[in-house]
């Protein structure tokens, strides 16, 4: 018998591993799941950032082992899209570090700054590996709320002074996965007020500011003056370019913070492979198109689910932002048991709101990322369900 260690124990399942595996056995059984549950873009990588990896694999130089810090094009490109997009100037050697996805840095920032006995601020609801890196790095994390009224917005003022103190770092998400929220740019001001003044790591998760609705453009944590003092900002690929399969990520900002994960990360990785490095190169300097292409099919898509769910009669938030609507579930039922029954009556997956933390409790999240026609597939089997009453819950 072979001992695990406690933090293995203190892993829940990761949401969507579970659901993976109500789907595949599904679909062994011949059902006909739709699918409104990982934010995972259906919609194929642009042809020519595909083109740039073909040439790229051919390149013998690109068979070897990358650097951590990614190539110096990599960086300079990185640095050259947060000037087109934000304005922002960077210093590619000093204030950019390339990821293995957004995920990969996430999870090991926690490493930057966390010892036994520190606190991380951290939202609820929320991305799941914000708090499972501080678990991991033996940290606590102490959970911002974040409610419906403050439009999801954490708190500050509710953080008691010991735990501020206490507090190495605070993470953020806009626009928010799972609620869909958006910040506006004095949000993120005051967050960084709040931080520069207790001495905590600024880290913001920006992973959809690509996605945005009717003309809205999320900001950067980095167009706040002073942001470099205590911020990082972290960006994926992934959403913005449909390239989740290719896991590439960056973060920028404050030098010593980057100088730092990459410090950790090249202990435990050896960077993105070259070829990767390469196609995203093309991603980030390359045509743009993809951007507004990608929100085109994924408004008709947000369009389309809200009517279906208002049809059902849910009350929903239009978003402004992200691959997502969260919607309130009916009076009497968990996110979880209405999420179980849409599975069990509809064969439509959904996540229920709980999957991120307690305060996601009374919300589902739908993901956009499901092609059109199965989009309406799905939304006439919403429209068409009788809503179960609570009270006869099996
Ligand atoms: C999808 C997602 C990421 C992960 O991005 P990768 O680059 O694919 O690892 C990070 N943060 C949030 C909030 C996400 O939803």
């Amino acid at each position: 018998m072979v001992n695990f260690s406690q933090r293995l124990g203190k892993l829940s399942p990761y949401p969507f591993v579970e659901i993976s595996r109500i789907i595949a056995e599904k679909r062994a059984a011949g059902v006909d799941v739709v699918t409104f549950g990982i934010g995972d873009p259906d919609i194929p990588t642009p042809q020519h950032i595909i083109d740039r990896l073909l040439t790229a694999s051919e390149d013998p130089s690109n068979h070897r082992y990358p650097e951590t810090d990614g190539l110096p094009e990599m960086r300079r490109a990185i640095a050259h899209w947060y000037r087109q997009r934000f304005d922002v100037d960077l210093d590619p050697d000093t204030e950019v570090l390339p990821l293995i996805g957004a995920k990969e840095g996430i999870g090991h920032a926690a490493f930057c700054f966390l010892d036994p006995g520190d606190i991380a601020l951290v939202p609820d609801p929320a991305y799941p590996v914000y708090s499972v890196g501080t678990m991991f790095a033996g940290a606590e994390s102490y959970v911002m709320p974040l409610y419906e009224r403050n439009g999801w917005l954490p708190e500050l003022d509710a953080i008691p002074n010991d735990v501020a103190r206490q507090a190495k770092v605070m993470w953020l998400n806009y626009p928010n996965n799972p609620t869909s929220a958006v910040a506006s740019q004095e949000d993120l001001e005051s967050a960084m007020r709040y931080c520069r003044e207790h001495d905590i790591a600024l880290l913001h998760d920006a992973a959809y500011s690509e996605v945005g609705y009717e003309g809205y453009r999320a900001g950067s944590l980095l167009q706040i003056d002073g942001a470099k003092d205590v911020g990082l900002e972290f960006h994926s690929l992934s959403k913005t370019y449909n390239m989740t399969g290719w896991r590439m990520g960056m973060a920028v900002g404050n030098a010593d913070m980057i100088k730092a994960l990459f410090q950790i990360k090249a202990n435990l990785d050896s960077g993105v492979p070259q070829a990767i490095q390469e196609m995203s190169i093309e991603a980030l300097t390359g045509s743009q198109d993809c951007i507004d292409e990608n929100v085109a099919k994924y408004t008709w898509r947000r369009d389309r689910v809200l009517q279906a769910l208002t049809r059902m009669g849910l009350k929903v938030d239009v978003p402004r932002a992200s691959l997502y609507i969260w919607a309130p579930v009916p009076e009497g039922f968990t996110s979880a048991e209405f999420a179980a029954r849409l599975l069990e009556e509809t064969d439509i997956v959904v996540t229920p709101g709980s999957s991120y933390g307690q305060y996601g409790e009374g919300y589902i999240r739908l993901s956009l990322t499901t092609p059109d026609e199965r989009v309406e597939t799905g939304c006439q089997r919403l429209e068409n369900w009788v809503i179960p009453s609570p009270t006869l819950r099996t």
